[in-house]
């Protein structure tokens, strides 16, 4: 079914800029069985975690990180491009491989009760999560670790991680 899944995933060559292969999920979205096993098999690590809140990155993460949060009966909290969060918020800047660009959460969206996964479909150079995590931190909310459907290993993200947390993914190039 991983290999499946897998297949699943569409590489659209130099999209949205020349010399990026975009990873596309939208196949795996439309099959409701890969849906349900990629939801699941993303839930299976953290059952036991005590997840309450799974942060889902814009716009992608939103999509698998509902769904991850239904199933760990955990809340969804939304981490958006800059000006789209309508009540207060905290930000972050990180750097891309050309300027920056900034997330926010809403200022009340995490305590320190919290524990929480940060997930998005694709953990590219880590520099979103990273920067999610920070948002994270400054709510002062326990961060139990990432979950990515999909990890760039070539573009070693995960060294812009915690290194200390679990990050798991179900599908490596
Ligand atoms: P990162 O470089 O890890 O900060 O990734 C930036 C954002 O772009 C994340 O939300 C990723 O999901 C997305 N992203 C980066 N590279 C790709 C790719 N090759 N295919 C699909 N999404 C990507």
């Amino acid at each position: 079914m991983l290999d499946l899944l897998k297949a699943t995933v569409r590489t659209v060559p130099n999209f949205p800029i020349p010399g990026v292969q975009f990873k596309d999920i939208t196949p795996i979205l439309a099959n409701p069985k890969l849906l349900r096993y990629a939801v699941d098999a993303l839930a299976e690590p953290w059952k036991e975690a005590n997840i309450t809140k799974v942060i889902g990155i814009e716009s992608r993460g939103f999509i698998l990180g509902a769904m991850l949060a239904d199933v760990l009966n955990a809340g969804f909290v939304p981490v958006r491009k800059e000006g789209k969060l309508p009540f207060t918020t905290i930000r972050e800047r990180y750097g891309l491989e050309y300027g920056v660009d900034t997330i926010e959460m809403h200022i009340d969206a995490l305590d320190s009760d919290d524990v929480v996964l940060i997930h998005d479909d694709v953990i590219a150079t880590g520099g979103t999560a990273a920067a999610a995590h920070r948002l994270a931190d400054f709510a002062n909310a326990r961060i139990a670790g990432y979950s990515f459907l999909i990890d760039l290993t070539f573009l070693d993200g995960k060294s812009k991680l915690d290194q200390n947390l679990r990050c798991h993914s179900l599908i490596q190039y």
